[in-house]
């Protein structure tokens, strides 16, 4: 049964500043439209935090029972070093840099960020789009624009008249919160200046210079899409020209989606999206985690635990409980501890799950305040999730369900139940384990006879050291590391990952 008319979600609009109730143009349906990556290098945990929160509402959505069409892009070409509007293009640098194709670059991290996804075991989206798979769109776009007079050609260029937008009755600067006049009295004196009208003007289409070498044929010039197009483009063809939710992480709300709204406005004069949400930043050691200042982690890094950050290695599953456990619009730091934490709250969570998957039901006599919490609780989880997605607070009902399970379970008393509250309680509990939030059976650890042994030569690597035999416990760890078993010592003792 959908259960969409039981809860209504409510959003947070960034757009708006507030929490909005959510109604979606089609009635069951829900189109969603989420930045993709620029495919010029692995992805590291921060990107990963913004498309596993996305993962997480478009899952929420089909577990109420909408139809969902998610559309999430590979930006392929288009976007300038330093998100600027100038210079060379992130993944002709890299190509450069590794003497390789530029579609050799997009291809080889386009298959590491589909990796990746997989292994957190994200859902694909619908549609996944490509900028240079739309040239002919972009172009069409634009010639909208012009026809409008919302955009100018100058030298080759295509430039969109920010001025020219806001006297039509356009609020660029809305979702960011930007002063529209600081902007335009911005410098004028950068590099690529001083083709603009206006220094906030924003380029749809540059004429590529002698050295850039991804370059297409065009009305204007040879030359590349302007990097903020190419979402306008494809959420519209694939979503119409005004649909229900755009995401991205905070970052890109100034100046890619500030653009965005001003470029679905002009050309089709209508605001192109009801509801915004932004991800907040993973950080690490308090500062963002970002390609450009090196301040990353690899998803490769933290299940092999090879990085001097980590204790331990930590499988994708307890990374992904990690980041659930804070809500999507706040921060979150990263830390070794903070996952071991986790680490330890997911195995609870997870035990409980097998209980309740296992557990034989026969009913005894009524417990009817029992029922009534555990019917009380699972209605909660519902009313923290249609809350803006508080994934957090939802994890906390859980674990209040994860006492009572083990109290059940211990007394063997899930029969005190109603039949139809102890269905409720699994299709509750394990729902929104599994298909809300992804979250898997961690393996890693599950064997336990490897477990014990390798446990068994880590302890005899002790042994030796206390002995002063070098050469035993060199060989152990060596031996180990031959066949595939790391160890890693660290304050509270050995630790092993298997590769
Ligand atoms: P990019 O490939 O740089 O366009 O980034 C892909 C996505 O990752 C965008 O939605 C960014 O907002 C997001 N992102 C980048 N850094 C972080 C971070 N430290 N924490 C969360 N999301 C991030
Ligand atoms: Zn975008």
């Amino acid at each position: 049964m959908s259960k969409i008319k039981d809860n209504q979600i409510y959003i947070y609009n960034s757009l708006k500043g507030e929490k909005e109730k959510f109604v979606p143009v089609s009635k069951n349906h829900v189109g969603i439209y989420v930045c993709g990556p620029t495919v010029y290098s692995n992805v590291h945990l921060g990107n990963c935090r913004t498309f596993l929160s996305f993962d997480m509402v478009v899952r929420y959505f089909k577990f109420l029972g909408y139809k969902v069409r998610y559309v999430r892009n590979i930006t392929d070409a288009g976007h300038l070093e330093n998100d600027a509007e100038v210079g060379e293009d992130k993944i002709a640098k890299k190509a450069r840099l590794e003497q390789l194709e530029p579609m050799e670059i997009v291809q080889r991290y386009t298959v590491d960020f589909h990796n990746v996804m997989n292994s957190f075991n994200a859902l694909p989206p619908s549609i996944e789009p490509t900028a240079t798979g739309h040239l002919i769109e972009q172009i069409e776009m634009i010639q909208e624009s012009l026809a409008k007079g919302l955009a100018y050609e100058s030298n080759g260029s295509v430039y969109f008249d920010v001025k020219k937008y806001m006297e039509e009755g356009g609020d660029y600067g809305a979702l960011s919160g930007r002063d529209v006049d600081e902007l335009m009295s911005g410098s004028r004196d950068l590099e690529g200046q001083e083709e603009k009208k206006n220094p906030t003007d924003f380029a749809l289409w540059k004429k590529a210079s002698p050295a850039h070498i991804m370059r297409w044929n065009s009305p204007w010039s040879v030359g590349f899409p302007g990097w903020h197009l190419e979402c306008s483009v494809m959420g519209t063809k694939y979503l119409g020209k005004q649909f229900d939710i755009h995401g991205g992480g905070m970052d890109l709300k100034f100046p890619h989606h500030e653009c965005e709204i001003a470029q679905g406005k002009a050309a089709n004069n209508v605001d192109p999206v009801n509801y915004w949400m932004h991800g907040n930043m993973l950080t690490l050691n308090g500062k963002r985690m970002s390609k450009s200042t090196g301040n990353t982690l690899l998803p490769e890094e933290l299940f092999s635990g090879k990085n001097t950050l980590l204790e331990k290695a930590f499988s994708t599953t307890v990374v992904r409980f990690f980041m659930l456990q804070a809500h999507y619009r706040s921060v979150l730091d990263f830390s070794s501890e903070a996952l071991t934490a986790s680490e330890k709250g997911f195995k609870k969570l997870m035990t409980a799950f097998d209980i309740l998957e296992k557990v034989d039901y026969k009913p005894t006599s009524l417990n009817k305040e029992e029922n009534v919490l555990i019917k009380d609780l699972c209605a909660a989880c519902y009313a923290e999730m249609n809350d803006d997605f508080n994934t957090p607070k939802t994890i906390a009902k859980l674990f209040d369900m994860v006492a009572k399970i083990n109290t059940y379970n211990e007394k063997q008393s899930f029969g005190q139940l109603e039949e139809s509250t102890f269905k409720l309680l699994k299709e509750t509990f394990c729902g929104m384990i599994s298909d809300v939030f992804g979250l898997v059976a961690d393996n890693s650890g599950s064997n336990d006879t490897l477990d014990k042994s390798i446990q068994l030569l880590i302890d005899m690597r002790a042994n030796a050291k206390k002995e002063r035999n070098f050469a035993l416990s060199d060989e152990i760890r060596d031996k180990l590391i031959a066949i595939g078993v790391q160890l890693k010592d660290g304050k509270e003792g050995t630790t092993y990952s298997v590769e």
